[in-house]
């Protein structure tokens, strides 16, 4: 199991260390329980960030008055930092400027070698993160505070880019969500299609792990297994047949069905979907894309039994693409993939498939960027309004979660249906174009807004 790069929290006490440590490590705590042998307690977590994990230690306050404690507290506190980090985040208060102890911190922090990064806490509006260029921070030992705001989670994202660059240059960068989190991973499919045989043969030399893993929680039916280091866990393997077959009633996926199959995939990230090259696409796998889009797991299409097409030219998985593409327009994101369960051939590369489309469900855009893509969407684009007479205004545009990416788009209208449906799809679009993305569905909620100081 790989290990993150430490980022170490020092600081005076009420400077709002555990509020930063708590905004950085609550959107991978959501996941948390996933996570196999990593410590976690009040004090060490891991951070999520643009798909990178960083591991957060807080040592703790300067809980003392008497000024000679302080001082032997100060060389404690840093000392623990720098053995437990690759990066330091000094954090100060910025209502209050810089104070004796923060001082004294910072004299300490200049005899040693590990980075150091200054954090300007409860910067909640402009007139204090102002303050952060003010002389007295400029005059002081170390770099002027980055301003941030952990209680609105302001400037969090900036830091952690801050944090991300520094650990790459140490040579310790932030270790791949893949690396430390078990992939759940669910095949789906029609009956026939060679589902059973394309796991068998992916699982067939793979090191199968028996043991109790903890904060997984693991099925009897579910397979888990390691691959080149990381750990996979294939849901539900006994049920494969029995779940394609329930799926079948009658020439239509019923409601039960769909209800089903959506439960089924609530237990995994990504989805093998596998058809049978020879049949071409069916119906029934034409619902199953749309449940699957519903869904919010990423997808990989997996045409199956290539061996079986009869005079290949080079060109011949192109053109079986475009007509996969053609059929299945709900999966338009999902990267298709041609196998022969039998031959073994590409099963294998079904691996690095896997390990990108579930990444790309925990890519992320800073507040910053969000809102520099919007100005130029709307450059390209202004928002259509759909009922209603009142052209939109989009007020804001912000990342509000991963997992799958999620995106709220706020309109200065007082009913959400009065924007056009096919701005959504506009900015989908252009979100893939612009950023990694490939594999997982993205959601984009309109929400009417209140009037902003946003201006686009
Ligand atoms: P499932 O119902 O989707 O699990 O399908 P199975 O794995 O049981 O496969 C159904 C049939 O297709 C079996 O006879 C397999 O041997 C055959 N099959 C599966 N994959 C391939 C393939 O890639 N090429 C060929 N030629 N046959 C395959």
């Amino acid at each position: 199991m790989v290990i993150a790069p430490k980022a170490a929290l020092i600081g005076r006490t009420n400077v709002g260390k555990s509020s930063l440590f708590n905004k950085m490590v609550e959107e991978l705590k959501s996941l948390v329980s996933e996570i196999p042998g990593t410590t976690r307690d009040r004090f060490e977590a891991d951070c999520l960030w643009r798909a990178k994990v960083i591991r957060i230690v807080d040592t703790g306050g300067l809980d003392v008055n008497k000024a000679d404690e302080i001082e032997k507290n100060v060389i404690m506190q840093t000392e623990k930092a720098m053995k437990a980090a690759q990066v330091i985040l000094f954090v100060v208060d910025l209502t209050v400027g810089p104070t004796v102890d923060d001082y004294r911190i910072a004299k300490e922090l200049l005899h040693q070698k590990t980075p150091v990064i200054v954090v300007g806490n409860k910067a909640d509006s402009a007139q204090v993160r102002a303050k952060a260029d003010s002389a007295e921070w400029a005059n002081w030992p170390l770099m002027k505070p980055l301003p941030i705001s952990a209680k609105q989670g302001v400037g969090v994202g900036d830091l952690l880019d801050m944090m991300t660059e520094i650990l790459e240059k140490a040579g310790t960068p932030p270790v791949d969500i893949t690396e430390i989190m078990p992939m759940r991973v669910a095949v789906l499919g029609e009956p026939n299609v060679g589902k059973s045989t394309l796991l068998n043969s992916i699982l067939g030399e793979e090191r199968f792990i028996t043991a109790n893993v903890p904060h997984t929680t693991r099925e009897p039916n579910d397979a888990m297994i390691e691959h080149e280091g990381k750990t996979y866990i294939f849901v539900d393997t006994a049920g494969i047949r029995k779940h394609a077959a329930m799926m079948r009633t009658g020439n239509k996926l019923e409601e039960a069905g769909v209800e089903r199959t959506l439960e089924f995939l609530k237990r995994a990230q990504v989805a093998l979907f596998v058809m049978d090259v020879t049949r071409g696409i069916t119906a029934q796998d034409r619902h199953l894309a749309g449940v699957l889009a519903e869904s919010g797991v990423s997808t990989v299409i997996v045409v199956n039994k290539w061996d079986l097409v009869e005079n290949k030219t080079p060109t011949s998985v192109n053109k079986m693409e475009a007509e996969v593409r053609g059929w299945l327009p709900q999966l338009k994101y999902a990267p298709v993939i041609f196998t022969s369960a039998l031959t073994g051939q590409r099963a294998k590369k079904l691996f690095p498939l896997i390990d990108l489309v579930f990444s790309h469900r925990f890519t992320r855009l800073s507040d910053d960027e969000a809102h520099q893509f919007m100005s130029q969407a709307i450059v390209r684009h202004k928002p259509v309004k759909g009922k209603g007479v009142k052209s939109p205004k989009v007020e804001s545009f912000t990342q509000r979660g991963v997992n799958p990416p999620r995106f709220v788009l706020e309109v200065d209208l007082p009913r959400k249906d009065s924007l056009d449906v096919s701005y959504v799809r506009f900015l989908e679009n252009l979100l893939r174009e612009h950023y990694e993305f490939g594999g997982t569905p993205i959601r984009i909620r309109i929400q009417a807004g209140k009037k902003s100081h946003t201006t686009y």
